[in-house]
């Protein structure tokens, strides 16, 4: 057995309670083959990957808070330090019932690579909790929130761990921890990122993961010789990351026809209308069913079914695993020409490969969905030298990172005679970097 397949071996044995992270290590180390294959007597040696797949540490703690009832409630909570070897633990924290140590974990490790490709110094991880916000009241959000930081305070710092927000947690979430810290240790520092704009947030950053992947998703069908304007787009999910992929796809002229949300899907052949959307979403804080009232001529279907829809381009972007094998034979058959991932880990590995076979552009979420982590190493920049930079500032920096993000990735594959694999493109340019920068510290 190689190197590779024996640490492939381990993990599983040891993680096999773990599958979302499995599927995470699994992916990422397969597409790694060429390049520990050209220096395996060094990866052995300085066990590399056995360093990459091992969290620096994993926090698990108890997080109690009183309901409107006032009912004590006790919830789980994470923060997974994963890797620091190029700067700070950076990744964002998930409020949502499907939160468990597996998914903080798969989230922390491609966290990691995503880092990495951003150019910034950031390293990887990632935090969350089995809360559910939904249906909850701001007092109960808020007396969650606090809870939350009132333990994970004593692991963050600004240069220590700059956590930001994910699934479920947005600008009020990210309020009510940062008020809490700061009460706390009674200091203002950038501790956590996606701040509101009177305390240090940076302008761009609510829009920096959906506009950014639109950015790469240009880049992609310009370095192809195709144009994007015009081009029919199906979306899922109808969050941060989805709404401003909406948002950019329909300034750079194309028609977006689908969004969702966890319980159901709309298609509006007309083109959706964002306004709409973000009234339900933002300020209702409503389901995306409540859209046909807005659009009576749409259509609203309950479960899952974004990519039985024709489109050119997919947008992936509520959560893990919500494109299936299934999923990409349709897309493909519709002749789909790219699906670019806005969420983490969206596509199954039989889905990515099968899309990769048929010749569709494939990004994956390390590489696509970076302008959210890159906007926020950009706000760490700004609390660092007390500085605000102007939107088109920041928005102008975003385009550049992704379009380098674009050409690192195409350059690697191509590099180790895989043109046109992105997904291997991504690991390598991320795995490259972090490994020199761990390797140059020692044993450590
Ligand atoms: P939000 O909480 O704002 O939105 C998530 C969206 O996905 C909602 O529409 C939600 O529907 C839907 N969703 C969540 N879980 C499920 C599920 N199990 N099945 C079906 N739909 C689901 O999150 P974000 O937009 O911030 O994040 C979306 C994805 O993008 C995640 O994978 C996240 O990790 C990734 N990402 C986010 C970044 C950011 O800057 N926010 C940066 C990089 C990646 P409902 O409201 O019904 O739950």
């Amino acid at each position: 057995m190689s190197y590779l397949s024996d640490v492939l071996a381990d993990v599983n044995r040891k993680y096999s309670y773990q599958p979302e992270f499995l599927q995470a290590v699994r992916e990422v180390l397969e597409t790694l083959e060429p390049v520990i294959l050209k220096n395996e007597d060094f990866y052995k040696k300085e066990a590399v990957l056995e360093r990459l797949v091992e969290p620096d540490r994993q926090i698990i703690f108890r997080v109690p808070w009183v309901d409107d009832a006032g009912n004590i409630r006790v919830n789980t909570g994470y923060r997974v330090q994963f890797n620091n070897s190029i700067g700070p633990y950076k990744g964002g924290i998930r409020f949502h019932p499907s939160v468990t140590l597996s998914v903080i974990k798969f989230l922390g490790f491609e966290q990691t690579f995503k880092n990495s490709l951003t150019g910034l110094p950031m390293g990887g991880g990632k935090g969350g909790s089995d809360f559910d916000p939904k249906g909850k009241s701001e007092r109960e959000i808020m007396s969650f929130c606090q809870s939350f930081m009132t333990e994970l305070y004593k692991y963050i710092g600004a240069d220590v761990d700059v956590p930001a927000g994910d699934i479920g947690v947005g600008a009020r979430e990210v309020g009510y921890m940062f008020g809490q810290f700061k009460r706390i240790k009674g200091s203002f520092e950038g501790v956590l990122t996606g701040k509101g704009l009177a305390y240090g947030g940076s302008l761009a950053r609510k829009e920096a993961t959906g506009y950014g992947l639109l950015y790469i998703t240009e880049e992609l069908f310009r370095c192809h010789g195709m144009s994007f304007a015009g081009r029919t787009v199906a979306i899922s999910g109808a969050g941060n990351v989805a709404i401003h992929a909406a948002e950019k796809a329909m300034q750079l002229g194309a028609l977006v026809v689908t969004m969702s949300d966890s319980n159901g899907w709309i298609y509006d052949p007309k083109g959706v209308d964002l306004a709409a959307v973000k009234e339900i979403k933002e300020v209702r804080r409503g389901r995306i069913s409540e859209y046909i009232e807005y659009r009576p001529s749409a259509e609203y279907h309950e479960g899952r079914g974004v990519w039985g829809v024709k489109c050119d381009v997919a947008l992936p972007c509520a959560t893990q695993n919500e494109l299936l094998l299934d999923d990409a034979r349709t897309l493909a058959a519709n002749g789909a020409l790219a699906v670019v991932e806005g969420a983490n880990m969206p596509t199954s590995i039989e889905a990515t490969k099968y899309l990769q076979e048929r010749g569709v552009l494939f990004v994956p979420g390390k590489a696509s969905n970076a302008g959210g982590v890159a906007v926020s190493g950009l706000e760490m920049s700004q609390n660092s030298g007390r500085l605000s930079w102007s939107f088109e500032e920041v928005d102008a920096k975003l385009k550049d990172i992704m379009v380098n993000i674009y050409h690192n990735i195409e350059a690697a594959a191509a590099k180790y005679g895989m043109e046109g694999n992105y997904v291997a493109g991504a690991n390598i340019t991320g795995f490259e970097k972090v490994v020199s920068a761990m390797t140059a510290h020692g044993a450590c």
